[in-house]
Parts: structure tokens; C-alpha cells; sequence
């Protein structure tokens, strides 16, 4: 796997970035790897993934019940929390410890350990995947002979655009 250092993020381009489309090619990756997995991506496993894409923000277990049941769902926090469980099996949502909450995922084909920057301005997050992170991680913990169980690197901040708002 080669180190990404992406310059530009969908989740911090702001109006530049086609949310829309984003959001129909996560859905779109999302059922190629569920049936590549067969594994059922049920109506509701669906809708509670259609709920979190709809930004690049984290959103928690309790405001997606809420959400489901506003689109006339008649949910309980076990069918979200079932849902989540899934998502996060299947790599097509990651956890952001700091919040408590979900972010999809727009590589879950790929078995990896991403890292987060989080922006405290507008609430996005935005997802990297750098190996040698992950690399120096597992180094680290190797030798100390400990065996690390979860790993969440999430840095919070603001963002390029948040940053120069801050300054006009
Ligand atoms: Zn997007
Ligand atoms: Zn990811
Ligand atoms: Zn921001």
C-alpha cells in the first residue's frame, strides 16, 4: 500500500466538492464490497450508511435514530447500533473515538487503519491513509511487546477553508 498525502480532501472542499456524487459513489463502492463479501446490505443497513454520507461531518448513533425515524423509520437504538456493527465489520464506516460518532468510509476495499483530521470549525472530517503512520505505529507498540487492540489517530483543528474565513 502506498502512502497517500493528498493535498485536497472532499470533506474540506467545501461548495468546490459534488457532495452528491461523492456521496452516490461511496454508496455504489459500498454494495460492490458487500457482494464481493456476501454480505447483505439489508434497506436498513443502507439507510443508516445514506444518513452518515450525508456529510463528510461525524454523526452519532443517537442522531442517526433520529434521522431514521424522522424518514418515518420506526427504529430503536439496537437496529442502529446492529447497523453500525455491520458498517464497521465490512470496513464501510470508521468510529471517531474523540466524538463518538461515524464517518463513512470512501475505500472500503481496502483493509486499512486511517487516520483523522478533524475540523472543530465546520465539523468535517476528513479520512488519510498513511502507511507510514500506521507503520511507525505498529513499530512502536512491537517494542514494547504490546499488542495494540484499537487504534484511532484523530487530529483535531481547522481546516483550509475555516482557516482563511477565520482570517477575512
Ligand atoms: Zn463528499
Ligand atoms: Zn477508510
Ligand atoms: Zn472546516
Amino acid at each position: 500500500m502506498t502512502s497517500t498525502h493528498q493535498a485536497f480532501h472532499p470533506a474540506f472542499a467545501g461548495s468546490r466538492h459534488d457532495h452528491e456524487r461523492c456521496a452516490h459513489a461511496a454508496l455504489d463502492e459500498a454494495a460492490r464490497v458487500c457482494a464481493s463479501q456476501g454480505a447483505r446490505l439489508t434497506a436498513v443497513r443502507r439507510q443508516v450508511l445514506e444518513l452518515i454520507w450525508r456529510s463528510h461531518a461525524p454523526i452519532g448513533a443517537y442522531d442517526l435514530l433520529a434521522a431514521l425515524n424522522g424518514a418515518g423509520r420506526k427504529a430503536a437504538p439496537p437496529t442502529v447500533y446492529r447497523a453500525l456493527e455491520f458498517l464497521l465489520r465490512h470496513g464501510l464506516i470508521h468510529r471517531i473515538e474523540s466524538r463518538n460518532a461515524y464517518v463513512g468510509c470512501a475505500l472500503p476495499s481496502r483493509h486499512h487503519v486511517g487516520q483523522f483530521l478533524i475540523c472543530r470549525a465546520c465539523g468535517n472530517a476528513a479520512e488519510i491513509d498513511d502507511s507510514a503512520i500506521a507503520r511507525a505505529i505498529a513499530r512502536s507498540t512491537a517494542s514494547l511487546g504490546f499488542a495494540p487492540e484499537r487504534i484511532a489517530v484523530e487530529i483535531s483543528g481547522r481546516c483550509e477553508r475555516c482557516a482563511a474565513a477565520d482570517r477575512a
